[in-house]
């Protein structure tokens, strides 16, 4: 599925119009959550027929001015939410089950027709709206993409509302393969906080410093908003300022992470990288940190995308023990966070801690993937191939030292 947006252009009066369309959507959400949690039984087929019945109650007229698949849309959002505590239930994992919420009125908000409440123009630069909210045309600013696909490949469009003003999302039904040269490089991933990552070779990728002077800036319009009269005109004025910086760090964010993604899953045959879990990134005070987690997760989640277009292997692997072991020998040598150089005891390995911990998980990560299909499962060999002697336990794993 191939996701492209496009700023739609119109009247106020119009842009008001999808407020409402935006809003019935969340109510229609809300209500079928509401009834999930008085009929705890119910599945999917129930919530979207319940969407029939509150598009008739004659109490709640707004909702059938809303295209009757864009209520389906809201019921499958719902349903979704409901889903995902299933199955966080079923892990039985220390997180936050996170039960199903009501959605609240907020700045960002969005409503998701499917294949029918919208018709594109013929040259493609206008969009209009025909359920009952009767939204009309709107010009869309930023549409080159478009012309590549059929209609039938348009599968959902999403009228999203942000700070700085309405988008319109197209998804289009299309898989996205390209080819590339294979580059015989491995390669492994050690993010930390003094720098972005560390890699297998010793190279690092600074953090952006383009996030920092953000950072600090949003730390300033934050404060200044703090001190605002509630209810104030010029408190509005800030909030919306702070969101469209929010808007503005979160752009930043992305593009850092889609380019260099890119860069380093075209550049290698293997990406193998730490299996972090940033569940509470949200609960984090230290805002520095927090970003820097955010860009983290994004990156993680465009390298494997990217993995996915260019047939590069990605490796997810267990953190546990890739800074503590000694990449050269394999053995443990604990160190506290502080320590920055892995000074091996055992071997007299001496790299900094960083790139020996990538050196860790690229080894984690080879061994972990490449044995689909292959005919010795267990890895115990019972074939005798032609003299060929296991190694000795205290040889294996070693590298060449690097220096
Ligand atoms: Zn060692």
């Amino acid at each position: 599925m191939l996701v492209f947006e496009a700023k739609l252009e119109g009247t106020k009066q119009q842009y008001q119009s999808l407020d409402e369309a935006i809003r019935t959507a969340r109510f229609v959400r809300n209500a079928c959550l509401r009834y999930w949690m008085d009929n705890r039984d119910i599945g999917r087929y129930e919530l979207s027929a319940y969407c029939a019945v509150l598009a008739a109650d004659e109490n709640l007229p707004w909702v059938d001015k809303l295209n009757s698949m864009a209520r389906q849309a809201s019921a499958e959002r719902a349903w979704s939410a409901i889903a995902r505590f299933f199955d966080n239930c079923k892990k039985s994992k220390p997180l936050k089950k996170g039960y199903p919420r009501f959605k609240k009125e907020q700045t960002h908000g969005s409503v998701e027709y499917k294949t029918s409440g919208w018709k594109l123009s013929v040259d493609r630069r206008y969009i209009t709206f025909s359920d009952g909210f009767k939204a009309g045309t709107f010009k869309l600013w930023g549409t080159r993409y478009l012309h590549f696909y059929q209609l039938k490949q348009f599968k959902r469009v999403r009228v999203v509302r942000r700070a700085d003003g309405y988008y319109c999302q197209f998804c289009i039904d299309q898989e996205r393969i390209e080819k590339r040269e294979p580059t015989g490089k491995t390669i492994g991933l050690d993010v930390g906080l003094n720098h972005f990552y560390t890699d297998s070779e010793g190279n690092t990728v600074e953090n952006p410093r383009h996030l920092r002077k953000s950072e600090k800036s949003l730390k300033r319009l934050q404060r200044r908003f703090s001190k605002t009269k509630k209810g104030s005109k010029n408190r509005a004025k800030f909030r919306n300022k702070l969101a469209r910086k929010h808007l503005k760090v979160s752009r930043q964010r992305k593009d850092f992470a889609v380019k260099l993604a890119r860069c380093v899953v075209r550049s290698s045959d293997l990406v193998a990288y730490e299996d972090l879990k940033v569940p509470n990134m949200v609960r984090n005070r230290h805002l520095a940190k927090s970003i820097s987690d955010a860009a983290w997760t994004q990156f993680r989640q465009w390298i494997e995308y990217f993995g996915k277009v260019f047939g590069v292997v990605t490796v997810a692997v267990s953190p546990h023990g890739t800074s503590q072991d000694c990449s050269n020998c394999g053995e443990v040598v604990k160190k506290s966070l502080s320590t920055r150089t892995h000074i091996c005891n055992h071997c007299g390995h001496i790299q900094d801690r960083d790139w020996n911990a990538a050196l860790n998980i690229l080894e984690i990560g080879l061994r972990t993937v490449g044995h689909t299909g292959t005919l010795i499962a267990s890895g115990d060999i019972d074939l005798c191939m032609g003299g060929e002697i296991p190694p000795s336990k205290s040889s294996r794993g070693k590298r060449k030292s690097k220096k």
